[in-house]
């Protein structure tokens, strides 16, 4: 298939993975921010193709798995109220929040429905105007426009009975957080390139030069990773910390103006706490004062919440890349896909899930 069996061609894989090795002199670790790389890493086995001086960390981006605790007591609230039709992404489902999940929520007679599009839970709302239509808007930059769209479009169309209930973060302060923690052992990274492909890496440029770090905008395919990995190693081999752009098949420096337009023009940044982390400054988005009558939040009248996570659960040391999955002592017992105790388990893009659906032996093998 074009544009996907070149980018795992087995003889082009082997050889970038010779050049990495070429090249690299001492212990470098890296982190690739995004779960859907992180998924590519363990699924090929693209970290054991490396030199063993080369460490792979996988960073926090599974929007599923940062989405916080909270936020999906509120969505269960939100769906057990009569007459409000929830609607959600699929993987949104099964994530565990304080007592329960969204799944459970619908066995207990809420009405909760998968949908594939933001646009999709508008429609929804057009064909049954006396319910409440409530869309969990959750997800890193790439998910905001068609989120910011529905918005948009539900003001322009006067609908009324149509909310998101938004967990929207941003991946630049997220890298900088890490990169500010005490003990941070990332030394560059490998930038994802849908987020990318949104709002441009403009950004990254500012965070290169303060904490001298390599970033390289990096797709998702194995040759796409190794070749990531390849110029981060040759940047930090000849002490080089600049913003390079790998994808370049998806990616320029601007981004996608329109659809930034649009995301500002709905969206405004605010503090958002991480799942596993705790809140970090500036780091999501939340509506605009002109679009409050589409927040759930205020809509339901939801107030504060508060919430502990599972004490089994290292998630947040997983999402930053202080510990590995088969590192956790619940990891493939306590925790499954099955029976998941934190979201980096439920997730389809979680790191846990990963290793489980990819690396079951590791369990075995401690
Ligand atoms: S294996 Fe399960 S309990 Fe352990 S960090 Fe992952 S999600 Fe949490």
């Amino acid at each position: 298939m074009k544009f996907i069996d070149e980018y795992r061609d087995a003889v082009a894989v082997r050889r970038f993975a010779r050049a990495i090795a070429r090249i690299t002199t001492r212990e470098w670790a890296l982190m690739e921010i995004c779960g859907g790389q992180t998924h590519a890493i363990v699924k090929y086995g693209v970290d054991e193709l490396l030199p063993p001086q080369i460490e792979l960390l996988h960073g926090p981006g599974c929007p599923v798995c940062v989405t916080p605790v909270e936020l999906i007591d509120k969505a269960i609230e939100i769906a057990a109220r009569p007459n409000v039709i929830f609607t959600s992404f699929g993987d949104m489902l099964r994530v565990p929040g304080t007592s329960g999940d969204l799944l459970s929520a619908k066995a207990r007679g809420g009405e909760v429905r998968i949908v594939y599009s933001p646009l999709d839970a508008l429609k929804l709302a057009q064909a049954n105007p006396d319910r409440e239509v409530v869309f969990f808007a959750v997800g890193f930059e790439t998910t905001a426009p068609a989120n910011a769209m529905a918005v948009f479009q539900a003001a322009q169309q006067g609908v009324t009975n149509f909310s998101i209930l938004v967990s929207h973060v941003l991946v630049p302060p997220a890298i900088e957080a890490i990169l500010g923690a005490p003990g941070n052992r990332v030394q560059g990274f490998l930038a994802a390139g849908h987020v990318c492909a949104v709002v441009g890496y403009e950004e990254y440029y500012p965070l290169a030069e303060k904490y001298h770090v390599p970033f390289v905008v990096t797709g998702f395919e194995p040759l796409d990773i190794l070749q990531g990995v390849y110029m981060v190693v040759r940047q930090l081999e000849s002490g080089r910390a600049e913003v390079e752009n790998q994808y370049v098949r998806c990616v320029q420096r601007e981004g996608n103006r329109a659809a930034q337009e649009l995301v500002r023009a709905v969206f405004e940044v605010v503090p958002r706490k991480w799942r596993g982390i705790g809140e970090i400054p500036y780091s999501g988005l939340g509506l605009r004062a002109p679009y409050a009558a589409f927040d759930a939040e205020l809509r339901f009248d939801l107030g504060d919440y508060h919430a502990e996570e599972s004490a089994d659960c290292i998630s947040g040391e997983v999402l930053q890349g202080k510990q590995k999955p088969f590192e956790c002592p619940a990891f493939g017992t306590l925790c499954t896909p099955e029976h998941p105790l934190g979201a980096t388990m439920d997730s389809s893009e979680g790191a846990c899930a990963a290793y489980y659906r990819y690396r079951r032996r590791e369990v075995a093998h401690g």
